[in-house]
């Protein structure tokens, strides 16, 4: 059957920038073992739970919540070490991505690598900005004079920049990162950060350097809060005062906010979980090394590339044994990838001992 989503299903008066955009592609399976997402493989501790549920027993439900979640807000800063002026929050960092794309993005240009994480292109795409991306060199490191040279071939627009890159795991030196970031003038610089703990890099010296740039970060991943969705901006008090009017008023709620609070009073469980994580990656890294059917690739990320001769096979062979991963292979440059979330130890020992079985 046609898809309700194809431009020809559209109904009169949709813009022809979104009836050519094809809807976010995710399909959710229910199986064992979810390695597709990039998500924690813990839960928040039951401690926390309890707690967060408490206070959210606690507070009016029938009441708007903060405006701007200045609460929240705060609490962000002191973490964060940032001035509170600067924080900007949502409900998860896909959202300050389409806000963005919106704040300089519109009739101008988005600059970005390819393969990249896709909201930004999606979101360009949606909003009619001018899509300009540069691919990423051979070893998956950014290609830092491509990129400079279409900052000056282009009226300035929002230039996206990853760190550690998706869907690579790539990590870029410091140097050229900054580099590429000063050469940026008028540009708005957005520096991902969605993994940064993964790879015990932080680019809040470089944002707070300049006034055109931010460190978008999430409370999905480390946190292991992508349920509750909440991401937010850091950036310096003029910017964020901009991009927070275009935040929808209220837009974080009551009860993520009440959570939230619990786990920014006690954060100590994200650190063990990274260690877990970064301990985990390099294990199963280190046990795909020398494989003679697949490449594993080097990441700095909670998941990795896996390079086979045939993603499609791996693939359904993968879920066959419970376990779902994500397909890149029809990304540039990505040929015969698959994207693979570091799980538990034991879903790491699932995914190893599938990929052993493998013809
Ligand atoms: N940026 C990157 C690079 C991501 O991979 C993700 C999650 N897939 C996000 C942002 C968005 O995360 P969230 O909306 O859950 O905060």
């Amino acid at each position: 059957t046609e898809p309700l989503t194809s431009p020809q299903a559209a109904p009169a008066g949709v813009r022809a920038a979104v009836r050519g955009v094809p809807a976010y592609p995710f399909t959710p399976l229910d199986v064992p073992t979810k390695l597709d997402q990039n998500e924690n493989p813990y839960d928040f501790p039951e401690a926390l739970k309890a707690e967060a549920l408490r206070r959210m027993a606690a507070r009016p439900w029938n009441r708007y919540p903060d405006l701007h979640a200045d609460e929240l807000r705060r609490r962000i800063a002191t973490y964060e070490g940032w001035d509170e002026r600067g924080v900007v929050v949502t409900p998860g960092s896909n959202v300050l991505i389409k806000l963005l794309t919106e704040l300089a993005g519109i009739s101008q240009t988005v600059l970005t690598v390819s393969p990249t994480f896709s909201v930004y292109t999606l979101e360009a795409q949606l909003l009619g900005a001018t899509l300009v991306q540069v691919p990423l060199n051979a070893d998956f490191s950014l290609p830092v004079d491509a990129l400079k040279a279409e900052l000056k071939r282009h009226q300035p627009g929002v230039l996206y920049i990853t760190q550690p890159h998706a869907p690579t795991g790539h990590v870029d030196a410091g140097a050229a990162v900054r580099d590429l970031v000063d050469a940026a003038g008028d540009w708005v610089v957005v520096l991902d950060e969605a993994y940064h703990q993964y790879s015990r890099t932080d680019h809040k010296a470089l944002v707070l350097a300049g006034g055109n740039r931010l460190s978008l970060r999430t409370f999905s991943k480390a946190w292991g809060l992508a349920g509750l969705r909440l991401g937010y901006a850091l950036a310096t008090p003029e910017l964020a005062g901009q991009l927070q009017k275009l935040v929808p008023a209220f837009n974080v709620s009551t009860l993520a906010q009440a959570a939230l609070e619990v786990a920014l009073e006690q954060p100590g469980y994200v650190q063990e979980r990274v260690q877990e994580g970064i301990r985990e990656r390099d294990r199963v890294l280190a046990a795909l090394a020398g494989h003679p059917t697949f490449q594993a690739l080097p990441s700095q990320a909670n998941f990795f590339l896996l390079r086979t001769p045939d993603a499609a096979a791996t693939y359904t062979h993968l879920l066959g044994r419970g376990i779902v991963v994500r397909r890149q292979d029809s990304l540039p440059g990505l040929t015969g990838c698959l994207r693979v979330a570091i799980g538990t130890p034991a879903e790491n020992d699932a995914l190893l001992a599938a990929l052993a079985d493998l013809p």
